[in-house]
Formats: C-alpha cells, structure tokens, sequence
C-alpha cells in the first residue's frame, strides 16, 4: 500500500524538487504575466523633469497673489512651450510663458496657471489677464515626485502587471529579466475517449479534462499544448509520455493512474527513464495522484474523474507551474464569504467543496459534488477546505479558495 500523504506534504514534496526555469531578458511587450528573476531600481527620476499638469501658462506665483475673477493680473507672454521642446529663456517679474500638459516649467517659474483662469484680448494677444492666485508649485508636476533615480521598483518574483510594466517602461527598460513560461504538454487517457464532434458508441464519453486544464494552465501563466489522446495500453502510452517530455518543461496526463488493469502511465514513465513518486493524497476529489521527474522534466499524473483532474490540479500542479516561473507565492487566493448553505464532510479526508461567492459576499454551495459531476464546476468559483468529519452551518464566515 503507498503511504497516504496530507496535502501539506504531497505540495512540499513537489516544491522541494521543483526549480524555477532558467532567466532570460524579455521585450516588456511579450513579459505580461512573467514574473522577474532580479529585483530592479530606476535609472531616472520620474518625471524626469519639472512639468506642467496642464495646458495653461508658467508664471511667478507671488505676481499673482491678489489676481481674482474682477481684478485679473496681465502677464506679458514672452514665449511657447510644447510638450518635447525646451524653453531657453527665463520666467521673469510680470512675465509668464504658454505651455500644454508634460511641457517642461521653464527656469524663474514656480506654478502654472491653468488655461481656463485666463483671459486672452484678441487685439492684444501678447497680454494675458489671470483671474485666479495660483499656489507655489500649483499644477507643477515635480522631477522625481512619482519615482526617485536609484529607488527600487519591483522585486524578485514580483509577477508583471500592466502597472508594473507601464513604470518599467517609464523608467526607460525595453526588456525585463524574466522567467520564461513552462510549456505543459496535456495528455489525456482512455481507450473510452472521444474527440468533440466525433460520434459516440455505447460506452464512450467525450473527452473534457485537456480543454479544462488548458485553460487552468493558461490562467497559471503557461503555455499548454494539447497531444492526441492515448488510448490504454502500455505502448501507447509510452510513446505518447516519450513525445510529450521531449516538446515540453512538464507533462500533465488525466486518467489510469489508479490501481486497474489498465492504468499505465506509472509504468509507461518509468520506462521512459523517470522516477516517480506514487501516492495516495488525503483529499477528495483527488487521491490517486503520481509526481515523477525525468531528467529535468515532470510528470503530474492526475486521476481521470474531470473533477478530480481539476481540483488535483489547483491544488499541487499549479504551485509548481508557480515555483518554475520564479513566483513567491504558489497558493489559491483565499477569501471570506458568508455562508448560506450548510456544508458537511462525512468522510475521513479533507473535502474541497466547489462553491459559489457571489458580489454580495454570500457563498452558496455550486450543486453536485461527485467528482465527475461538471455542471456544479462551471458555476463554481472556488471551493472550501472542509475538514473530516465536519462542516460549516449558514451563518458561518468561511475562507474561500478562489481559482477565478
Ligand atoms: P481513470 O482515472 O482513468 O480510471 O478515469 C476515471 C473516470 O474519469 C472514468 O469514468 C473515466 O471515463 C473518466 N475520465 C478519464 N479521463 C477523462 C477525460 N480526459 N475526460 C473526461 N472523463 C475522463
Ligand atoms: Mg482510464
């Protein structure tokens, strides 16, 4: 008999043998969801420069002091500055310059006065008459306000938002030093599985569990590739295995890892040269469940129930997808949700019930909880640790793990 595993140790058994993929610099327009290999301080102060927030005029705000909607102070315009372009000359007593938002502040000013707080005579188009005070500074935008030149701005495995790459493209970076995506390679078994759109015979089901884990996958940050599904039998499988760890970091396959007749990828890898790990892990759905590394490849073999395939999946392939791309952090979100169904766990191992947290924060089971049964997984989004022999009553704050 293999040993039962807690979750606990089945995840750090898989965490202690996986290593991140090898750094590589990156366009920052293909580094969307990479997580950095090297924490990174800016080259530059941002904004690089004092610049105007506004399409308005560069003045002294002591000249403006008492200027009010009846008694405007003229200003006489010595000068334009668009965005891009340097002023060369000086803000002097009584003089201001036009300038339009990201315009540099030219030297002798203090504020900018914004367009709209001024009066312009046509016949006297060198005059400009301001209506409102303006604040030292007022819609100023500071050298080095948003960012100081050598502070830091993102850490090691810090994962690439769009915000972090809108300021790593501020900061002048064209590349980022990044952790390339794992290709996972989706193998499904079954000598009972159909493509979609072919016929079904007695006996046969369509084949779900490499679209579902496609997308899990993809949401994980890599990159799947679907292979044809394999029939049971050892050469298959074989042959299968054999391609699939040759094209990819990391191959999934669903189904025969169980103890039948025809349950071959255990030997099917092992064959192959790869050294497995077999156990039986303490939750449902999930429990047959195969860990193997050949060379510096792995296998996860998750059992075929498509349920069980999902959760095993969320659960412990997807912190190693995680720990491969240089990420910190390889758990689901967890979030609190105020419960309106009574959930119980009568067996002896931990049950991960797919539930459902709605806008309003109540969480309400998401139906069927067979580990075949999909129709309660396409409303879920999440599900919740429920221990053994317990559960939680309506009225409850539970945690929910989110997958969404
Ligand atoms: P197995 O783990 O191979 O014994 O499969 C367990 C159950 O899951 C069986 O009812 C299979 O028909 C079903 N199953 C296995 N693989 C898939 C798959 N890729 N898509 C849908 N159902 C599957
Ligand atoms: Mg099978």
């Amino acid at each position: 008999m293999k040993p039962m595993l807690s979750l606990e140790e089945a995840q750090q058994r898989i965490l202690s043998t996986v290593r991140p993929l090898p750094p590589a610099d990156l366009p920052l327009a293909q580094s969307a969801g990479r997580f950095l290999a090297t924490s990174v301080s800016s080259p530059i102060n941002l904004p690089p420069f004092d610049n105007s927030a506004m399409d308005g005029y560069a003045v002294i705000a002591a000249d403006i002091a008492s200027a009010s909607e009846t008694t405007p102070t003229p200003l006489r315009l010595i000068g334009k500055t668009a965005a891009g372009a340097v002023f060369q000359g000086e803000v002097t007593p009584g003089t201001c310059v036009r300038l339009f938002t990201g315009s540099p502040l030219p030297s002798g000013a203090d504020a900018v006065v914004m367009q709209e707080d001024t009066t312009v005579d046509p016949a006297h188009p060198e005059l400009i008459h301001v209506r409102d005070r303006a604040r030292p500074w007022e819609n100023v935008r500071l050298k080095g306000e948003d960012v100081k030149s050598g502070s830091a701005i993102a850490q090691i495995g810090d994962r690439l938002t769009f915000g972090r790459l809108s300021l790593l493209a501020a900061t002048g970076f064209a590349n980022a030093h990044v952790h390339r995506a794992p290709t996972v390679a989706l193998i499904a078994t079954g000598s009972e599985l159909r493509e979609g759109g072919q016929d079904l015979q007695p006996g046969q089901i369509f084949e779900s569990n490499r679209i579902g884990l496609s997308a899990l996958v993809a949401a994980a940050g890599a990159t799947a590739n679907i292979h044809a599904i394999v029939p049971d039998s050892l050469e298959a499988t074989e042959r299968a295995l054999g391609t699939a760890l040759e094209s990819s970091d990391l191959v999934i396959t669903s189904g025969g890892v169980s103890v039948g007749e025809f349950d071959h990828v255990k030997q099917a890898f092992e064959n192959l040269g790869g050294t497995l790990d077999f156990w039986r892990v303490a939750i449902r759905p999930g429990k047959p469940f195969v860990f193997g590394r050949c060379h510096n490849k792995y296998l996860f073999g998750l059992p075929g129930n498509p349920v069980s395939a999902m959760v095993t999946f969320l659960l412990l392939a997807r912190p190693a997808l995680l720990k491969m791309q240089g990420a910190r952090e390889f758990g689901l979100r967890s979030q609190p949700g105020l419960l309106t169904t009574e959930i119980i766990n009568r067996g002896d191992r931990r049950h991960f019930v797919r539930v459902t947290l709605q806008d309003d924060g109540t969480v309400v089971s998401a139906g069927l909880q067979g580990s075949h049964a999909l129709s309660s997984l396409a409303t879920a989004n999440g599900m919740i640790d429920t221990p053994p022999k317990s559960g939680f009553r309506p009225g409850e704050t539970v945690q929910i793990l989110r997958w969404d």
